[in-house]
C-alpha cells in the first residue's frame, strides 16, 4: 500500500529505499487520572519517501497530536518514532529542536510568518537558525517554483494569504527535509489558493520525490494526497489510496462505524512491515 516509487526523476530526497516515517505503538495522553485523554492510542503506521499522506478524522480525533508527535513537536508517552530511519523519540530537547530544523519542515494554517522580513528571509530563517549555509541559487529556485520569484523583497502583510503560504512551503522545502508536515494548510484560503498550494504540495512530491504528511477535514484537499489516514479516538482505523472526493467524503460521514466495512474502497489500516 505504501510501495510507491515516487520519486520521479527527484533525486534530491536522501534514504530513497527507506522509510520517511514510521510510528511503532505510540501512544500521547493529556492529563492525569480520570481527566486523562489519550489522543493517540497505540498508532503504528509506516510512510516511504515519496508519498503524499492526508490525514482525517472528527475533531478531538488525534490529528494534530499526530502530526506534532511525528514531527517532534511534541512527545509520545510511549513508543517510537522514526522520521527517515533516526529516532525521535529518544533525543533530549536540544537535540531534539536541531533534528527538527534539519530533517523535518511544517507549513501551518497561519502561515506563521515574521511580520518584518522579506520573503526571502523568511524562507532561509530555519537554515539561519539552524547554522546552516544558505544556498541563494537554490532559495531562489524554490521561490521561482512557488511562483514567488518576482517577490523576493517583499514583506507578508504585502501578500495574499495564497502566496503568505506559499512562502511557508518554500520555507519548508528549502532545508531539503525528509518529510514536510502541513496542519490544515488550506484552512485559511480560498478556494483557488488552495487548489494552488495543495498542486505544490503534489508537486513536490511527485516531481522532486518529496514526502508530504497533510492533516486536513476537507476531502477535496485529502483527494490531492496518494492515500488517506482516517483517525477516530486516537486510532488509524481505516485507509483508502488513490482517494476521491466523494468516497472520502462517505467514508468520514461513517467514521464513527470504525469496523464497518461496507464503504467503498476503505479498509482496516494494515501497516506495512509490521
Ligand atoms: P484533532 O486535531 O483531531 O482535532 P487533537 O489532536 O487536537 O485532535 O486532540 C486529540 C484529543 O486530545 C482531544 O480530546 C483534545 O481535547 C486532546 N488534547 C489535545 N491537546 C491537548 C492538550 N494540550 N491538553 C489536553 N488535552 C489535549
Amino acid at each position: 500500500m505504501f510501495a510507491r516509487k515516487g520519486s520521479k526523476g527527484g533525486g534530491s530526497t536522501a534514504h530513497q529505499d527507506g522509510e520517511a516515517l514510521r510510528l511503532v505503538k505510540v501512544t500521547k495522553v493529556y492529563g492525569q487520572g480520570d481527566s486523562a485523554v489519550t489522543a493517540l492510542d497505540d498508532v503504528t503506521l509506516g510512510l516511504r519517501h515519496g508519498t503524499f499522506t492526508a490525514v482525517m478524522g472528527p475533531s478531538g480525533s488525534g490529528k494534530s497530536t499526530l502530526l506534532h508527535v511525528a514531527a517532534g513537536l511534541d512527545r509520545a508517552d510511549g513508543g517510537i518514532v522514526r522520521v527517515a530511519g533516526a529516532e525521535v523519540t529518544a533525543r533530549g530537547e536540544a537535540e531534539l529542536a536541531k533534528f527538527r530544523r534539519r530533517r523535518v519542515g511544517f507549513v501551518f494554517q497561519q502561515y506563521n510568518l515574521l511580520p518584518t522580513l522579506t520573503v526571502e528571509q523568511n524562507t532561509v530563517l530555519p537554515l539561519k537558525l539552524a547554522g546552516r549555509r544558505i544556498d541563494r541559487a537554490y532559495t531562489r529556485e524554490i521561490l521561482t517554483r512557488v511562483g514567488l520569484g518576482g517577490k523576493l523583497e517583499r514583506r507578508p502583510d504585502e501578500l495574499s494569504g495564497g502566496q503568505r503560504q506559499r512562502v511557508a512551503i518554500a520555507r519548508a522545502l528549502v532545508a531539503r527535509p525528509a518529510v514536510v508536515f502541513a496542519d490544515e494548510p488550506t484552512g485559511a484560503l480560498d478556494t483557488r489558493s488552495a487548489r494552488e498550494v495543495l498542486g505544490l504540495l503534489g508537486e513536490a512530491v511527485r516531481t522532486h520525490g518529496q514526502t508530504v504528511v497533510m492533516v486536513t477535514h476537507d476531502p477535496v484537499a485529502a483527494s490531492h494526497a496518494d492515500q488517506v489516514l482516517f483517525l477516530a479516538d486516537g486510532r488509524i482505523v481505516g485507509q483508502m489510496d488513490a482517494p476521491g472526493v466523494d468516497a472520502v467524503a462517505e467514508r468520514l460521514a461513517h467514521l464513527g462505524d470504525v469496523y464497518e466495512s461496507g464503504v467503498q474502497e476503505s479498509r482496516p489500516y494494515q501497516p506495512n512491515g509490521v
